[in-house]
């Protein structure tokens, strides 16, 4: 029934309020692209932006535009633009860094917050990075790393638990977590959290101090549009921005870089979550991404991001596939992705990117599509659907080709 289903994608389309924001960004010919989540697609205003900060700032500004720039500022200055899609307050968000090394340094702060306690508790499966960096700790001797299951979550909040650190979107299933909750259980345990938001912030509306979260990281590079390696940004709730202290006791986050000081003493803001010299390339595109999201915004993403996946999976009905869903059925509890499982699935993912569907693979079996709202429409919903259904009924993921896999997936 492929004729109903484009009749609908295209009205759907024709009353999209974000249609126009298509245009904001350079979506190559011929692509249908859902991996948004993974790699932001390149906003039309970046290279020019780049190409004045890389010419002028830098080729003829030199030295000078630390300060006829306003180079020095950029990573708070971006992070105040962050600030409002995540709940925060524009002084408790500095972008900077990877999101690795920012749970790096907030981890530490929040167990040097809490003595006595060691355990930071998180879940299995979360994103390696996030365990990963537990485990950096644990071996130093100043971590204790404990995982426990969704279901086991509030029976392992116990007195020795310093810190919970989860991740608000699942990378995987697209789950999430019902920050308000979790962060009062943890509290009332005497313990500090921490929220991943790499795939939550700039996809979804996110009320960290309504929540009265403690701490926060996210990446740059995912919803954000920030192009690969953008900088990540970190969140510090202003009632711990005095008490906080990061080991990564680098000049930028001195409180008088420029005094030259032998001494370290952290700067009193956010700021002193800075490590060394800012990235100014990173920082003006992850600007320019950021902008826009911030003028569509996030409760007008989420809603349509909804509407698209909702959309995707009754063309997929309609279409007679039938793969095992892994994120949850109702939209309001699952973040802007979709997840399937199949024994195949990275060989069928080899041949919708071959068919220019680009999603991607997790490990083992995972097939997942994200939906950046900003520039896909309802017939890319439609046509991804019709390419799915058309790579499953031709058996044609089972040439050889797709079957070696590359380094990145
Ligand atoms: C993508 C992602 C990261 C990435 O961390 P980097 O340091 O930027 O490589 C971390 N955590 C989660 C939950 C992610 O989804």
């Amino acid at each position: 029934m492929p004729e109903p289903i484009n009749a609908r994608a295209r009205i759907l389309d024709a009353g999209d309020p974000l249609q126009e924001y298509r245009e904001r960004f350079i979506v190559p010919e011929g692509v249908i692209y859902l991996d948004g989540n993974s790699l932001g697609c390149l906003p039309r205003a970046t290279p020019e932006r780049l190409e004045q900060v890389v010419r002028e700032e830098w080729g003829n500004g030199l030295i000078r535009s630390w300060n006829s720039a306003g180079w020095i500022d950029m990573p708070a200055k971006v992070g105040a633009r962050i600030a409002p899609l995540i709940g925060a307050q524009p002084h408790e968000v500095i972008t900077c860094d990877s999101t690795s090394v920012n749970l790096f340094k907030l981890i530490s702060a929040a167990l040097a917050m809490r003595p006595g306690r060691k355990v930071v508790l998180s879940e299995p499966g979360n994103f390696p990075t996030d365990l990963y960096m537990i485990e950096g700790l644990e071996r130093q001797g100043l971590a204790e790393r404990r995982l426990a299951s969704r279901g086991s979550m509030a029976e392992a909040l116990d007195e020795d638990v310093a810190l919970l650190m989860l991740t608000h979107t699942h990378y995987k299933t697209g789950e999430l977590f019902g920050m308000a909750a979790l962060t009062k259980a943890a509290h009332e345990a005497g313990a500090l959290v921490l929220w991943d938001l790499s795939h939550s912030g700039g996809a979804l509306p996110v009320n960290l101090n309504g929540c009265e979260a403690d701490f926060a990281v996210g990446c740059g590079y995912k919803y954000l549009n920030g192009g690969p390696g953008a900088p990540a940004y970190a969140f510090v709730a202003e009632r711990h921005l005095e008490a906080a202290k990061q080991p990564l006791t680098g000049w930028m986050g001195h409180a008088a870089p420029f005094a030259f000081s032998d001494d370290y003493e952290a700067a009193p803001g956010v700021e002193k979550l800075l490590c060394g010299t800012p990235p100014i390339l990173g920082l003006a595109a992850l600007e320019v991404g950021v902008g826009l999201i911030a003028e569509i915004g996030v409760e007008r993403l989420y809603a349509k991001s909804k509407a698209l996946s909702e959309f995707f999976r009754q063309c997929l009905l309609e279409s007679g596939v039938e793969l095992e869903l892994v994120s949850p059925t109702d939209p309001d509890t699952r973040g802007s992705q979709l997840s399937f499982r199949h024994p195949d699935a990275y060989a069928m993912c080899q041949a919708l990117i071959a068919r220019g569907v680009i999603g991607d693979f997790r490990d083992p079996d995972i097939l997942r599509f994200g939906f950046a709202p900003a520039y896909l429409r309802f017939e890319d919903m439609a046509a991804a659907a019709g390419h799915l259904a058309a790579v499953l009924e031709s058996g044609e993921w089972q040439a050889e080709e797709y079957a070696t896999r590359s380094a990145v997936t």
